[in-house]
């Protein structure tokens, strides 16, 4: 009953729908802002603004100046499925990481009222409005004047919904911050992209406010002190480190049968282990919070949240440090494969194939990071 093509969107097989994690990708404020900031990534913006009303209970937009999109997908762009991205289960189980499913905004609409305009390089600056209902139908255009790019509005965000909307206006607040700490995530990685976030607090004669506005640029340090600040930036050591891989090893013994053939050995890739690149604080500059404040992991450049190993840096860290926790920025580079990704509602959690040793490895180079700093200050909890 769905066609197969409806302009750039094409809709993602039934079971390959099932292979991937789908049901319900939206649970809260952030998961929402999460995969609207995503599309507008995808879409190649260099600039996304995020503007919160009331801590996002009036209303969220997420304006970009990507790709606009297509007359021909207003359609069909909240069905489900329907994405521009992929179609084959290859791609959607190594991509599906980064939430590539065709389900963000059709599930948007069964939460909120979804405005949308947009206008792509050709139309611009003759953008249009779209309205969907609650189904994903499209049931209202009109003209609307703006730059090439999209914007992205919901309102009324869980109120068809008693429960979940009772427990958002409890812990609006809360959910806002939650939001916000995403949102310096994303600013703090994302290279070529300013991310700005105003709020509002809806009271009359107020003015909306900067949260924070990161600057994009090449040097992941000059990005992490837009964000966060320049006091920040002396405390970072940098982390650079590539594990070990045992499999790898093993393929590369299996590899001689090759050596009396004609043909050609195939070729393996030096390590296949991750590469972790990042910033950690020096073990005299923690914060004295929670373990997970300021504490950032992404994996292949995107937020993931990586249980086990953000427990091996606390730890090793308060060998070093028994009061205060580190302030975080790790990036995992992981091959397709060697991760399994738990899709599930409010994260996006990873876990690598051969972590245990994987994990070990990671406490012994921190350690050997550390270590140097030991005599600059007085260590406690050593044994
Ligand atoms: P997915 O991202 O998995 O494709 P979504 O429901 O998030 O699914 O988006 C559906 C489609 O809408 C995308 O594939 C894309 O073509 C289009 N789209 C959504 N947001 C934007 C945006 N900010 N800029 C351009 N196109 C967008
Ligand atoms: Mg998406």
């Amino acid at each position: 009953d769905m066609p197969e093509k409806l302009g750039k969107l094409r809709v993602i097989q039934p079971d390959a729908v099932h292979k991937i994690c789908s049901g319900q990708v939206i649970v809260n404020l952030s998961t929402a802002v999460k995969e609207l900031v995503e599309n507008s990534l995808d879409a190649g913006a260099t600039c996304i603004e995020v503007k919160f009303r009331e801590y996002g209970l009036d209303f969220v937009t997420i304006s970009d100046n990507g790709s606009g999109i297509d007359p021909t997908d207003y359609q069909s762009l909240c069905l489900k499925y329907y994405t521009s991205k992929l179609t084959e289960f290859e791609d959607l189980e190594t991509l599906g990481t980064f939430g590539f499913r065709g389900e963000a905004l059709s599930s948007l609409c069964a939460l909120a009222r979804v405005t949308i305009t947009t206008a792509t390089a050709v139309q611009a600056p003759q953008g249009i409005q779209l309205e969907y209902n609650q189904a994903g139908i499209l049931q209202h255009q009109a003209p609307s004047a703006r730059d090439v790019g999209t914007t992205v509005s919901l309102s009324k965000l869980f109120e068809r919904w008693p429960v979940r909307y009772a427990q958002f206006k409890r812990n609006a607040r809360r959910e806002y911050a939650k939001c916000v700490a995403l949102l310096e995530a994303y600013g703090a990685i994302c290279e070529g992209t300013r991310i700005a976030v105003y709020h509002h607090n809806g009271k009359p004669g107020q003015v909306q406010g900067l949260v924070f506005q990161s600057n994009g640029r090449p040097q992941w340090l000059d990005r992490i002190s837009s964000v966060f600040g320049h006091r920040l930036r002396s405390l970072l050591l940098p982390c650079e480190m590539t594990l070990e891989s045992d499999t790898f090893k093993e393929d590369q013994e299996t590899d001689s049968a090759w050596t009396n053939l004609a043909t050609p050995a195939p070729t393996f890739p030096l390590s296949v282990g991750p590469k972790i690149s990042g910033y950690i604080s020096q073990p005299r500059a923690g914060t004295g919070r929670s373990s997970t404040e300021r504490q950032y992991f992404y994996v292949n450049g995107r937020p993931c949240e990586l249980p086990k190993v953000a427990r091996v840096v606390n730890e090793v860290y308060r060998m070093y440090n028994g009061n205060q926790y580190p302030i975080v920025f790790l990036n995992f580079e992981l091959a397709p494969g060697t991760f399994d990704v738990n899709v599930s509602p409010d994260k996006r959690t990873i876990f690598l194939h051969r972590e245990s040793e994987l994990l070990v490895q990671l406490q012994e180079r921190l350690q050997a990071l550390f270590e140097p700093t030991r005599s600059s200050y007085p260590v406690r909890n050593l044994i």
